[in-house]
């Protein structure tokens, strides 16, 4: 069997996979804080989390895939300073915070629908685990890796002496900076596995616990959670760059030094969608969602395709001249697709060498931009019996998640007007009439429509 290669972040290698068991792979993704829209640089991130999922599947492998919802606990900075997100997105909003959370995960979930991406088998929510976030934090209080101090159960990183390890921190850099934000901490890499709620400022979600009232600390929920449902050690773990620094390294230190275990055996990370070079988030703002693309005139699909272009571990700078490009790219994918669906002839049979090709393209630390060229190079390939070829991509597709096998034409029903007005137009371009043929493209694309000069005449579009 072809050897599947992944990209750990714990040993900076790429390595082959190999599944703690048989019977399946455990696999955790750090899922989003349902606070605000998700930006289309969040949903990069879940389309390589998809990507990798799909290769595990493509290579035989059962994959238990979990997925948190952070609705408590995310401050406004990774590092424990600020204010609960949702606690600020519910007061700026007027709802509640249960509210604010279930309508921005239902928005996430939709996006997730509409770029193909595979749902988790489990999506549990921190609220819903309070309890065993509770439970985890009193194991290291007895094991002595805790400490108290006025806003908090404190996790002493000093007492963890792999803690720099994963994210390749100089710790004494910044320790140098010790005074800078580190009030009552021991150390500038502590962090709150709990929070106590501040007397001065009401919070709408808070549990009783550790002597006072409080809320968990972000960290603790994704470990918590993902022994729960995959158990103290397990395959994969994966998140955005960003939380290599802090939130991966903080659950690596809090949940091996409760168990005593290595955590997990393999991280990957997704790298940054950037806007103009720049790193952008959901906080920061400044970064399209994926309906505002919607809205103007691209299809989740185009997005999903823009993702494949790009590795997961470079920066994917976003432009909409990428997109558009994208975009062309993957209509005439689909036009092609279409033809093919209708053609019989009978030819080559190239499937094996084909799927050896895309299999070690994939099975090379998700090499999709290789594995989209292999596609279209099957796509082309005339010489190859129409079925076959059909089928292939199919099984390619499984990996892509294009929705191969749910393509179709698209039917528009043209009203009577609009096509006056294209005829109109036609006339009008025949006679060189220009301005009053940009007249009256205006006119149909306020009717929802474009229309696209071809060599065989006026092509009409929906959007
Ligand atoms: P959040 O909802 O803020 O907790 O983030 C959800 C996921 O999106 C995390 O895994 C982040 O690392 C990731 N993320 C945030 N911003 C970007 C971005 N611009 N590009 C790619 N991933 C991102
Ligand atoms: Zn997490």
């Amino acid at each position: 069997m072809e050897k599947l290669y992944l990209y750990n972040t714990l040993t900076r290698k790429k390595e082959v996979f190999k599944p703690i068991k048989k019977a399946g792979v455990g696999m955790y993704s750090c899922g989003p804080t349902v606070y605000s829209y998700p930006t289309i640089g969040n949903m990069r991130t879940y389309v390589f989390s998809d990507l990798l999922k799909r290769v595990l599947l493509y290579n035989g492998f059962k994959v238990k895939h979990v997925m948190n919802v952070t609705d408590v606990g995310h401050l406004t900075s990774d590092r424990d300073e600020g204010e609960d997100k949702m606690e600020i997105a519910a007061r700026k909003e007027h709802k509640t915070a249960r509210e604010i959370a279930n309508f921005y995960f239902s928005v996430f979930k939709e996006d997730m629908n509409k770029l193909g991406i595979i749902s988790p088998n489990l999506w549990p929510k921190a609220t819903g685990h309070i309890k065993e976030q509770i439970e985890l934090i009193k194991k290291l209080e007895k094991k002595g890796y805790t400490y108290r101090t006025s806003d908090g159960i404190y996790f002493n990183a000093g007492k963890f002496k792999r803690y720099a390890q994963f994210a390749k921190l100089n710790v004494e850099h910044l320790e140098a900076g010790k005074r800078v934000g580190v009030g009552e901490k021991k150390h500038k890499t502590d962090f709150a596995l709990w929070k106590f709620s501040q007397s001065d400022s009401k919070r709408q979600q808070e549990w009783p616990a550790f002597g006072s009232v409080g809320y968990p600390g972000w960290h603790i929920e994704c470990s918590a959670m993902s022994m729960k449902y995959l158990g103290e050690h397990f395959d994969i773990h994966t998140g955005g760059e960003d939380h290599v620094p802090v939130h991966h390294t903080n659950e690596i230190a809090q949940s091996e030094s409760a168990t005593g275990k290595k955590f997990v055996n393999y991280w990957l990370h997704g790298a940054f969608l950037t806007f103009d070079g720049e790193k952008v988030s959901k906080s920061k703002g400044g970064l399209y969602t994926l309906s505002e693309l919607e809205e103007q005139g691209y299809k989740p699909e185009h997005f999903r395709y823009l993702c494949l272009l790009t590795h997961y571990r470079k920066p994917l700078d976003f432009s909409f001249e990428h997109l558009d490009a994208a975009k062309n790219a993957y209509e005439k994918v689909k036009r092609k697709i279409l033809e093919l669906k209708k053609q019989k002839h009978k030819g080559s049979d190239g499937t094996k060498s084909y799927e050896k090709e895309f299999l070690s393209a994939v099975n090379d630390d998700l090499n999709l931009p290789l594995g989209v060229q292999v596609f279209l190079k099957v796509l082309n390939d005339d010489s190859f019996d129409a079925r076959k070829k059909l089928a292939l991509l199919e099984g390619f597709d499984a990996v892509l998640g294009l929705g191969i096998k749910g393509m179709k034409e698209e039917k528009t029903k043209i009203t009577a007007d609009v096509r006056g007005l294209v005829d109109e137009r036609e006339q009008a371009r025949k006679q060189g009439e220009w301005v009053k043929a940009d007249l009256l493209r205006k006119k149909i694309s306020d009717q929802g429509y474009s229309v696209e000069d071809t060599s065989s005449g006026p092509l009409l579009k929906k959007g």
